[in-house]
This record gives C-alpha cells, sequence and structure tokens, in this order.
C-alpha cells in the first residue's frame, strides 16, 4: 500500500512576506522581547519558531507518526450544496473534523506537547473557549506523558459539559473560568461574579499557574507565530489534493477566532501567490459580536486581560473587551494572530464578519446537503463560502472555492437546539463596548 501524502516540513510564511510584522514587546519594559523573556512560558523550540525565518521548518518524525492517525485529512467537494445552490462555482472542503477530538487543533497541540516533553516539562496549563483546544491539548499529553491543567471560559464550561468530559476522558484538569485559583480570576470575579468569562480572562489564569510552577509551562491554541506554523500541514495538503482533482481555488476561506486553522490552510497559497503570482484570493471570517479584523485596530495590545502576557501589533478590539456570550466560543478572541493581522494591513486578506443567525442558516443548508454538522466556528466559514458560490451564480463565473472545515459540531447540539426553537438571538451592542475597550489601548 502507498503511503498518502503527507508533509514532511512546516510552511513559514515569514520568509514570502514583503514585511514581517513587528517584535513583539515585553509587557513591563515596552522594549523588544527576548528568548530569555519567553523561555518561562515556552520551550526553547517553540520560541525559536517564533522567530525563525527559513521557508520551511521539519517536521518531528514522532510528530508525524501521530499526525498518521488522523492525517492527511480528506479534501471533499460539495456537489450536493453546489446543486442546491444552483451555482456554477465548485465548492471544495478540507474535513479538519476527521481528527480524533474533531477540529484542526491537534496538528498543533500534538507538536506543542512533543516539545515540552523533550525539554523535560510535565505539566502543560492552558485556557480554552469552546473547549475544543483544551480537548487537543488533553490528547496530547496523554499521547505524550503531559499532566493538563484547563481554564475553560465559564459560558463554555455550562454550554458545553460534554467537551470537559472529554477533557477528563484524556486525564486532564478542567476548572471555569475565572476562578478563585488564581489572582486574575479572583479580581475579574470582585468585579462581577456573574460574568462569562472570556478567553482574555482564561489566559491570565493559565499564564499565572505556569510562571509560579518551575516544572510547568503554558501553552496556547492559536495566536502565536509557532501556532499557525503547525497548521500549515493543513494548505500543504490541501495544495496537493487540489492539484490531483484538477483545480486551483480562485478563493480561500476561512473562520478566524485568533486566526491559527485559516492561517493553516490560507499561507501555502498565500506563499504561490507571493512566490509564484497565483491570482489566489483570501477571505478571513469573522463573527459580528467579536469583529476584530472588521472593526478593531490595528495597534500593540495585550494579549489577555490582566496584562501578563507581551504586547503584539496586532488588530484587537482591546484587552478589555468582553464579546457577547455567541456560540460560536473558539471566536470569542479581543485579538488576532500577528501573522494574519500583517497579512491583511498589506492588502493580501479580506476580512468580513456575519452575525450569528445567518451563520446557523448557512449551518442548516451545508448539514442537509453534505450530511455532516458543523461546529459554530466553522460554520463562519460556510456562511462565507455560500455567499462566494452566490456571487458567482449572479456572475455566472465558474470560481474555484476553498474553504477550511475546521471542526464538526457533533458536541454543539446545545448551540443547534438553541437555533432549532427560535431561541437564538443576534447581538447588537457591540458598538458602545467596543469604544469604551479600545480607549483602553496602551500607549507605544
Ligand atoms: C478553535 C477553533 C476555531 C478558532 O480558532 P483559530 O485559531 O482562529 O482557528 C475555529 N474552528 C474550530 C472548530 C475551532 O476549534
Amino acid at each position: 500500500m502507498s503511503e498518502p501524502y503527507l508533509p514532511t516540513r512546516w510552511y513559514n510564511l515569514i520568509a514570502d512576506l514583503p514585511t514581517p510584522p513587528p517584535p513583539a514587546l515585553h509587557p513591563m519594559t515596552h522594549q523588544p522581547l527576548t528568548p530569555e523573556d519567553l523561555a518561562t512560558l515556552f520551550p526553547m523550540a517553540c520560541i525559536e519558531q517564533e522567530v525563525a525565518s527559513d521557508r520551511y521548518i521539519p517536521i518531528p518524525d514522532e510528530v508525524r507518526e501521530i499526525y498518521k492517525l488522523w492525517r492527511p485529512t480528506p479534501l471533499r467537494r460539495a456537489v450536493r450544496l453546489e446543486k442546491a445552490l444552483g451555482t456554477p462555482a465548485k465548492i471544495y472542503y478540507k474535513y479538519e473534523g476527521a481528527s480524533p477530538v474533531g477540529s484542526h487543533k491537534p496538528n498543533t497541540a500534538v507538536a506543542q506537547a512533543y516539545y515540552n516533553r523533550k525539554e523535560g516539562i510535565t505539566r502543560l496549563t492552558t485556557e480554552t473557549g469552546a473547549g475544543q483546544w483544551g480537548a487537543a491539548l488533553a490528547m496530547a499529553g496523554a499521547f505524550l506523558g503531559i499532566d493538563v491543567q484547563v481554564y475553560m471560559v465559564k459560558v463554555s464550561y455550562y454550554q458545553k459539559p460534554y467537551r470537559r468530559v472529554l477533557m477528563e476522558t484524556f486525564g486532564a484538569r478542567v476548572t471555569p473560568s475565572p476562578s478563585n485559583e488564581t489572582e486574575s480570576g479572583r479580581a475579574i470575579l470582585a468585579q462581577d461574579p456573574e460574568t462569562n468569562g472570556s478567553l482574555g480572562v482564561a489566559i491570565s489564569e493559565a499564564v499565572e499557574v505556569a510562571v509560579k510552577d518551575p516544572g510547568a509551562k503554558y501553552s496556547l491554541g492559536s495566536v502565536l507565530n509557532h501556532v499557525l506554523l503547525h497548521q500549515t500541514v493543513i494548505g500543504q495538503e490541501a495544495l496537493q489534493q487540489m492539484d490531483e482533482a484538477g483545480a486551483y481555488p480562485d478563493v480561500v476561506i476561512g473562520c478566524v477566532g485568533g486566526g491559527s486553522n485559516f492561517g493553516g490552510i490560507a499561507f501555502p497559497f498565500l506563499g504561490e501567490r507571493l512566490r509564484n503570482g497565483r491570482n489566489t484570493r483570501f477571505v478571513a471570517v469573522e463573527p459580528a459580536a467579536c469583529p476584530t479584523l472588521t472593526l478593531g485596530k490595528y495597534a500593540y495590545d495585550y494579549g489577555d486581560t490582566a496584562k501578563l502576557t507581551p504586547l503584539v501589533k496586532m488588530h484587537t478590539l482591546g484587552h478589555t473587551f468582553m464579546p457577547a456570550g455567541i456560540h460560536a466560543g473558539g471566536l470569542r478572541y479581543h485579538g488576532m494572530a500577528p501573522l494574519i493581522s500583517q497579512a491583511v494591513d498589506l492588502g493580501f486578506i479580506e476580512p468580513r464578519s456575519y452575525a450569528q443567525l445567518t451563520v446557523f442558516e448557512a449551518a442548516m443548508l451545508f448539514a442537509r446537503n453534505e450530511g455532516i454538522i458543523p461546529a459554530p466556528e466553522t460554520s463562519h466559514a460556510i456562511r462565507a463560502a455560500i455567499d462566494e458560490a452566490l456571487d458567482a451564480k449572479a456572475k455566472n463565473e465558474e470560481r474555484v472555492i476553498l474553504f477550511n472545515f475546521s471542526g464538526h459540531g457533533f458536541m454543539d447540539m446545545t448551540s443547534y437546539q438553541t437555533y432549532l426553537t427560535g431561541e437564538m438571538v443576534d447581538y447588537n451592542h457591540t458598538e458602545e463596548k467596543l469604544a469604551e475597550s479600545l480607549a483602553c489601548l496602551p500607549e507605544i
């Protein structure tokens, strides 16, 4: 039996961007961050990848062996959806829901757990929104012999109880955030005991615990350069698979929370555009309730609410922004990957936002034609793919559309129930809150 194609190296967009993102700054001194500054949080291998400028970085054999449990993931054409829309466009999707935990997140969780274990770390702390990242790191911890402590955003902890059980099945410890276990958690609870929590607060808790325990490090599931790097297995496989299908995408689409699944599928294709002049468009889709790229500012900001993380230049809604409790928990983050922000600023990526009702309508149409129930996050990409297909229909264009199916929604049934019973609402108070939180941006 011939081995299916599985990339042997990750692709680093920095090698091909005309200007790289500006450096991260120390949260106290505002001076460019040194590798030593990051060493309390991350293993050296990840810190080196964070600042690497090589175009390709080899994937360790042990990581590739684990990838083989679910990679390469399928590339499928949504023919029934195309017919239902009556579009001449071709809609392809890369099915990252095929991973054991049902999302793209293990692509980096396994790599990060591997590098930590190699450097003698026995405990990892992290935050999770909807629970997909926590589940991925919990699984990676089980594979590589690392204890995992997860701070889970409170609204998701109660909306998505099965993801907590999934993490616990892999052996992780899960705490709703904000919690009483940390100074940052207690400070937020003192202000508002009923808070939904947010990724920004959960990050503060996980970072605080990692900094205080010398045997522990912290692991982030999105945003950072090394995380987006690990996700480029998606786009490299898709390049090969599209080629086998005899097509090349006119537009590549992904949803964006911190930007990792979008970067994972888009960057290898963006590299083709930058090096070889391929004419692909890139569309990054976010929730209207957390409109980081469409309404945020491109400025230095903290990654968390308690201002413990480095300052990075990114599109941000302000580190104090508390997004409404939309069902796409994985997209409720105030910031964005600096690499995505830089590519948006350079005009290579078009940002777009949708409110949740129209996103769930798209999810229903996809499910009823293709049979897979998408995660609420993924459904943002599906909404945009459908709109591209309808636009191609209006213009009678044979557009080739590729979107990343970042994860399935089999554990998001509460969200579907809310939609099906007509109880789901759109939120429209974002702008006032935004003005308040943007006023709290640090002056750099
Ligand atoms: C976490 C998650 C996202 C959002 O995170 P990114 O880093 O922007 O990819 C999107 N879809 C799914 C299924 C997720 O689990």
